[in-house]
Order: C-alpha cells, then structure tokens, then sequence
C-alpha cells in the first residue's frame, strides 16, 4: 500500500493542498506546530534527504522555490521562516517519504528541541 504521503499527492486521503505541480506538492500540515506549517513533498516517494545527492539537484530546487513561493503567499517572507526536514528517529521524522516543513508565523528559539 502506497504511504501516507503519496496518498495525499495522489488525492486518495484529503489534505488542505496549498500547491500541486507535476514534481512537487504543499499542503497544511495537521498539526500545525506554528501559524503557518505547511508540508513541501515531491511527488515522487522518497524516503528521506538521505536519499538525495547531486542528481536531484533539479528536484531540490523545485521544493526550496516552492516553500519560498509559499512564504511569500503566507506572508512569512520578511517575518521568517524555517525550512526543516527530519531524518531517522533521533531527529523526529514520523513519515517516511520526505517531505520540507515551512514553519512561520511566530519566533522560534533555537536550538531546537
Ligand atoms: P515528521 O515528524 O516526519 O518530520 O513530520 C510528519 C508531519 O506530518 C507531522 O508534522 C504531522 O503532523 C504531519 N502529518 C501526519 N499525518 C498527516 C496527515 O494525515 N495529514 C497531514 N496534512 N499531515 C500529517
Ligand atoms: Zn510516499
């Protein structure tokens, strides 16, 4: 069965979809841990950054132009905004198929939790 994520890019589980292009896909996350949490996920499964080098350097420009698209839309552009991605158990990551969170809206403290 397809996770969770691809079932949301595909339109089989509902997710308020903020943006759908042929290779990437933004919607609010369920959560939201800030005003604006939106999810920024390539269409393709893939499991994790890790997964990630020098031959998808076009699929990694999509994604950040994306969320930077959409920081603009959520109006968080000039206030800020944070772009993180959680790989493996220590660093949070709960769905396997990676996925950017744009987190705005509000201060944040670093270093995080
Ligand atoms: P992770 O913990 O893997 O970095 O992030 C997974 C995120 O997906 C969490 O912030 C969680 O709230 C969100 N999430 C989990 N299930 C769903 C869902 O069914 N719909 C949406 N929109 N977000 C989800
Ligand atoms: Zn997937």
């Amino acid at each position: 069965m397809a996770c969770l994520f691809c079932r949301i890019v595909n339109g089989d589980i509902p997710a308020q979809v903020v943006y759908r292009g042929p290779e990437v896909t933004a919607f609010r996350d369920i959560n939201p841990q800030a005003p604006i949490h939106v999810l920024v996920v390539p269409n393709r499964h893939i499991e994790s950054i890790s997964e990630l080098g020098s031959a998808d350097a076009a699929l990694l420009g999509q994604l950040i132009e994306v969320a930077n698209g959409l920081a603009r839309q959520e109006g968080i552009a000039e206030s800020g905004y944070r772009l993180v991605t959680n790989r493996g158990p220590d660093a949070g990551q709960t769905v396997a198929h990676l996925h950017f969170h744009l987190l705005g809206g509000r201060a944040m403290s670093w270093p995080p939790g």
